[in-house]
């Protein structure tokens, strides 16, 4: 296959072209007000997202079952904390079966909300990380930024009808890249508003030799 391999199992065909995303030029993306409901409308929810960016496509079977018609779903990275929801009496939630060779089915602890009249996938929240939730592209009223690169994810997984487009702005991973949505944002400069100052106290404590 033409192309270097990226950390973590990442094929990348040639190097990206220069991100014109970043936070100077785009301060919202910073913490993007969210809106987002369900098809019906029965559910609407507004969350305030860190990691807003549709970049990452995730080609896993739960994604492509439960919210991925056109065969992967894309996963945003929200403030749990900040989560409203409007119509919570008509959110149902399932927990995917996982089913791996050689092992006993498992019910994953993640919950993946949805909406129990229309069927819409709204959004994930795991207990294991309980200040994210990660809302589904597809369910988000506001306009979202468009991606500088897109990161196609679990293609191990990937049903074989899916056209997989093989350029310079597409990432393809076999499992899932080790960088989180927060890191990807970072890396893209989308990190933002005002840099953080360190002062020269945490400095000292940051560098201090870890007893
Ligand atoms: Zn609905
Ligand atoms: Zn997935």
């Amino acid at each position: 296959m033409v192309g270097a391999v990226y950390p973590y199992g990442c094929v990348w065909s040639k190097p990206l072209p220069r991100s014109k995303l970043n936070a100077r030029l785009h301060p919202e993306i910073h913490r993007m007000k969210l809106q987002g409901s369900c098809h019906c409308g029965a559910v609407r929810f507004a969350v305030e997202a860190q990691s807003p960016v549709p970049y990452l496509h995730c080609h896993c079977s739960i994604c492509r079952k439960t919210a991925g018609g056109g065969g992967y779903a894309i996963n945003l990275g929200a403030d749990a904390r900040t989560l409203k929801v409007r119509g919570r009496r008509h959110l149902r939630v399932y927990h995917a079966r996982l089913r791996e060779a050689g092992r006993r089915t498992r019910r994953s602890p993640a919950e993946r909300h949805f909406c129990g009249e229309c069927g819409s996938a709204l959004w994930l929240w795991d207990p294991r990380w309980p200040e994210l939730v990660h809302p589904h592209a597809s369910a988000i009223d506001t306009p979202l930024p468009r991606p500088p690169q897109i990161v196609e994810a679990a293609l191990a997984y990937a049903a074989n009808w899916v056209e997989i487009a093989d350029d310079a702005r597409h990432l393809r991973c076999r499992t899932w890249p080790a960088e989180s949505l927060a890191d990807w944002h970072r890396r893209h400069g989308l990190v933002g508003g005002r840099r953080q100052r360190t002062s020269a106290a945490r400095r000292a404590r940051l560098n201090a030799p870890i007893a």
